[in-house]
């Protein structure tokens, strides 16, 4: 399905925008190589009121859909910051989805305003180093203490944890020998990061640098009672509200940062001489370009399918992981491409282009890998046997 741009679509597009061109290549490339957050950005985000793009209107968000929200991550993709700046505000979207759904009034009238407004920043933990993609298999560990709980355990690239004051956390509270089902005895919180009981160790990694993802110690967390989302036990299921919503946004970042990276190699393609001539007049550099336009346009119609089913309350499964599949693949040959087209140029940090190449490996393996959407759509959609 493709997105039909209404005035009030091309409005959220427009005020995106001209708040993602204040902030040009130059200023991400120097939070890339200072490893520094994009602070002014994502404040000028929340404070337009982006960050509550979805929440509901009674607690201060915009009550949109995801399609308006993809829209948004999409044209925040297509800018100069690509997956950074994306990453700097998306957690902040998709992730108190589950307060909204499964919160009780009183949760959601003490926890959605402050993230609304961007004066509270979370992170997301759910990713542990000896479970990996097998979420059931995670081993932080939440006892109930009277009216509280007390966390132990540990999480790994929990991004932006070195800011975050908030943290959504999966943990176990049952452990998995004892539960009928391994999805049970998972339970929810979304609580303090008290500094005091958590130690945050930075991952040095590939790209992406503006935007930390760290290592996570749990040692003693005590966390009220009343900062538990959902039944205790049920987290797991909570979780999956969040997944259809988030595969969605980074497939819709995906197809952003894709258009980016090719306009940069059409436009490079045009101006650059070799031979006497334009290299875009050749063939071999015009034909994959065509290819990758073809491609992120079809992971573009994928996208807004997606968004439409989630939307309309339909099931949605299927076509956001698909569409998160297409988006990234497809993002990934037009950053690859747009880096040689630049011939020697698309090694340099000046050309920008090898900045979204690091970046756009990240939407082929967060939240979820090839190998995994690859699964699901086998098992769920060709109803071929469960493979892990
Ligand atoms: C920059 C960055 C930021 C991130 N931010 C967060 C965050 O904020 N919060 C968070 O919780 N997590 C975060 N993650 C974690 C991310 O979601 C995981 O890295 C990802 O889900 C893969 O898990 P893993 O690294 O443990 O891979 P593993 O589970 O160890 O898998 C390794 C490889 O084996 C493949 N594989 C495993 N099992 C199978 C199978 N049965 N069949 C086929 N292939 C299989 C996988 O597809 C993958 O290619 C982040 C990761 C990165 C790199």
């Amino acid at each position: 399905m493709a997105l039909r741009m209404t005035p009030e679509l091309q409005q959220i597009k427009d005020a995106v925008e001209d708040i993602c061109n204040r902030y040009d290549d130059k200023y991400w490339l120097t939070l890339d190589r200072e490893h520094r957050f994009p602070d002014e950005f994502r404040t000028a985000m929340a404070q337009a009121g982006w960050l509550g793009i979805t929440m509901p209107e009674q607690y201060g968000g915009s009550g949109l859909g995801i399609t308006e929200a993809a829209l948004m991550m999409q044209t925040v993709g297509n800018s100069a910051g690509v997956f950074a700046a994306c990453s700097s505000i998306h957690v902040n979207v998709f992730a108190p989805h589950s307060i909204v759904v499964h919160g009780t009034e009183e949760q959601k009238k003490r926890m959605l305003p402050p993230l609304i407004a961007g004066t509270d920043k979370t992170c997301f933990g759910v990713t542990e180093p000896d479970a990996g993609l097998d979420t059931t298999h995670i081993t932080t560990r939440a006892v109930k203490k009277g009216d509280r709980y007390i966390i132990n355990g540990q999480k790994v690239w929990t991004t932006t944890a070195q800011s975050a004051n908030k943290i959504m956390l999966i943990t176990r509270t049952t452990p998995i020998e004892e539960c009928k089902r391994p999805t049970d005895g998972m339970t929810l919180f979304y609580t303090d990061l008290n500094r005091d009981y958590v130690q945050v160790t930075e991952i040095e990694k590939m790209g992406r640098a503006a935007v930390d993802s760290n290592s996570v110690f749990i040692e003693d967390l005590p966390v009220p009672e009343n900062d538990r989302v959902g039944a205790e036990g049920a987290g797991f299921k909570i979780l999956l509200d969040s997944i259809n919503p988030e595969r969605i946004l980074v497939a819709a970042e995906a197809v952003g940062i894709g258009r980016r990276a090719l306009g940069k190699a059409v436009a490079y393609a045009g101006e650059r001489i070799v031979f006497g001539r334009p290299i875009g007049k050749n063939q071999s550099i015009q034909h994959p370009l065509a290819e990758s336009w073809m491609e992120l346009e079809a992971a573009d119609l994928m996208v807004w399918e997606a968004a439409r089913q989630h939307d309309a309350g339909e099931p949605c499964g299927a076509y956001a992981n698909a569409s998160k599949y297409l988006a990234a693949e497809a993002a990934f040959t037009a950053c690859d491409r747009a880096v040689r087209v630049h011939g020697g140029m698309g090694y340099a940090k000046e050309f920008h282009v090898e900045r979204y190449f690091r970046e756009c490996l990240l939407p082929r393996m967060g939240p979820v890998t090839r190998e995994l959407m690859l699964c699901y759509i086998a098992e769920r959609v060709l109803g071929l046997p469960k493979s892990y």
